[in-house]
């Protein structure tokens, strides 16, 4: 450990002894209308979602040898009468736009009288919401795990376990159950090197669960965990699924020369990607360790165009700079770049629409997640919106059919008029995907891309292998609802002008069998609330009564 850790924390403690005990885990369903479930493009390679649930897995290797586990991931698989009539105890949980079907499932074993446990960080951020559940895990789960093994052994079977907040030692954190995944059923697979990061955004509440003082595995750890997914066969994408991997530049630059040993010695089995603040681009020899180590792209929140905006909204990473170029900085050390916009900030004076779009169309970036700005629970602005009356009085839920920050965003009474919000929002949805502006996109995404030693081939066993380049292009071009010959004259321009990029310009577009029609299906919705806002039959929802002014403002708390 050493360099990388802290490590002074509560380590995850192995309960042993315990009886036997059959646990059923079973991830909720994310909302079905979603930007990131990319189900098209999962289609293609005949997977059925993006990511595994990785905290489930990592929770499944804390619990006791002498402990059966069975996971059911309901957003690739059906959950059988079977799976339950197994079960001694379920447990579930997951992320704010899965809370729907996590109530559902509480609901479901509660009048089976099975009981039923969550955790993960929608309860962790509002435990309130799950009050139904027999046992709620609040925080990270190695902090706390072993007290509720203990209870349930000694037949407790109602409990609320309260993890010390940021005091994990991660470096003590087993590796994820890998083998109770079904690998051909995600497009790639996530492992985590670090928690925490050390900015400030106030939307954010990865600051708020995790810490600023990232803590970071070591590098026998990391190397233990992918040793593990390559013993099991898997070959391809890993997503290294930390919110900010270099939010500790000093471990990652200690880590990466390893990764890129450990690689080259296998012969490149696996690519990576990443999120990563905007500060990459910076850092000369991070990006090119990055690189070396096989990244291929990397998500980047940049949220704004507006620099008064961002400075308001605690981003100072990303201002007094060009973003543009620091993206492009990004493509020149061969990694392209997805990126995260916002619309509805307080801060945003007059239409942010066009300068949003001209900073996409100048950064290239094909593949823009804009969504409408949404008062996360625990987080800094949703404290402040709730100090200032401003907070919906349901800002917390996430009930079933009601979609996520594309469609049910500004949880809050707006300064800007919400019109004028939704209006801004759908115009740089309709700009940026039409398919011209795409391509266009694309095209010149390739012309910067430096994949001059990036391998064109995949490793044996990927599963993006099962079908050839050439004809994902065929298979997407006919999918593709429009602007097939735009989608061709992209394909073969990128052919020219940067061959070796053409495997990830295909992916990326790929995503826009995704994207295309998904921009258009949040237009439809945005343009009903922009019509009852019009004829006067929006009814504003009920605001939670203003709290009493704490000051000054907690940000977290272990920076
Ligand atoms: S950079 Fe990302 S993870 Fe870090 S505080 Fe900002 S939004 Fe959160």
């Amino acid at each position: 450990m050493g360099q990388q850790a802290k490590g002074a924390g509560i380590g995850f403690v192995r309960v042993t002894g315990s009886n036997s005990c059959n646990v059923l885990m079973i991830y909720p369903k994310f909302m079905a209308d979603s930007f990131w479930n990319f189900s098209e493009a999962c289609e293609l390679v005949g997977a059925r979602y993006p990511a595994i649930p990785l905290g489930l897995i990592t929770v499944a290797a804390m619990l006791p040898e002498s402990w059966n586990v069975r996971l059911v991931n309901r957003n690739t698989e059906d959950l059988t009468e079977s799976d339950l009539a197994w079960a001694d105890m379920v447990m579930t949980g997951g992320m704010l736009f899965q809370q729907a079907d996590s109530l559902e499932l509480i609901d479901m074993c509660r009048k089976r009288g099975l009981p039923v446990v969550v955790g993960g960080p929608d309860v962790s951020s509002s435990p309130h919401r799950y009050a139904t559940a027999n046992f709620r895990v609040v925080g990270e789960a190695e902090g706390i795990l072993h007290e509720f093994i203990t209870a349930w052994d000694a037949g407790q079977r109602e409990g609320l376990f309260e993890s010390p907040k940021f005091q994990v030692d991660v470096t003590k954190t087993p590796i994820p159950r890998f083998d109770l995944l079904k690998f051909e059923q995600y497009l790639y697979i996530g492992v985590q090197y670090s928690r925490g990061c050390p900015f400030t955004c106030e939307f954010c509440d990865i600051i708020e669960l995790y810490g600023r003082a990232p803590r970071t595995k070591t590098h026998a750890q990391m190397l233990a965990e992918l040793d593990a997914l390559h013993a099991l066969g898997y070959r391809g994408h890993v997503d290294f699924v930390d919110d900010n991997l270099i939010g500790n530049k000093k471990s990652i630059k200690a880590f990466l020369p390893v990764l890129e040993n450990w690689i080259k010695e296998r012969d490149y089995p696996f690519e990576f990607t990443t999120e990563a603040s905007l500060n990459l681009a910076d850092d000369g020899e991070l990006l090119h360790m990055l690189r070396r180590s096989n990244f291929f792209a990397i998500f980047v929140g940049i949220e704004s165009p507006d620099e008064e905006t961002l400075a308001a909204a605690r981003k100072k990473q990303n201002t007094r700079r060009s973003i543009s170029e620091s993206v492009h900085k990004i493509y020149k050390a061969g990694m392209s770049v997805t990126a995260g916009f916002i619309v509805g900030f307080d801060t945003e004076k007059g239409s942010v629409a066009q300068p949003m779009i001209d900073l996409i169309e100048e950064s290239n970036i094909p593949i823009a997640m804009v969504g409408l700005l949404y008062a996360l629970p625990n987080t800094q602005l949703t404290r402040r919106l709730a100090r200032e009356g401003r907070l919906h009085f349901d800002h917390d839920s996430a009930p079933a059919g009601k979609g996520d920050q594309c469609t049910a965003g500004v949880n809050f009474e707006t300064t800007r008029s919400r019109l004028d919000i939704l209006r801004d929002y759908r115009k740089v949805l309709e700009r940026i995907y039409d398919p011209d502006a795409f391509c266009g996109r694309i095209e010149r995404l390739a012309a910067m891309l430096d994949c001059s030693d990036r391998r064109k081939e995949l490793p044996e066993g990927d599963i993006r292998g099962r079908v050839s380049t050439i004809k994902l292009v065929h298979e997407l071009m006919s999918r593709l609802p429009e602007g097939r010959e735009r989608f061709w004259k992209a394909f073969t321009t990128c052919m020219k002008i940067n061959p070796n990029s053409v495997r990830g310009i295909v992916t990326l577009m790929a995503f826009y069998l995704h994207v295309g029609p998904y921009s258009r299906y949040v237009m439809k919705q945005i343009d009903r609330q922009i019509e009852d806002l019009e004829a006067g039959r929006f009814v504003p929802p009920k605001l939670l009564p203003p709290t009493a002014p704490v000051e000054p403002e907690r940000i977290a708390v272990n920076a």
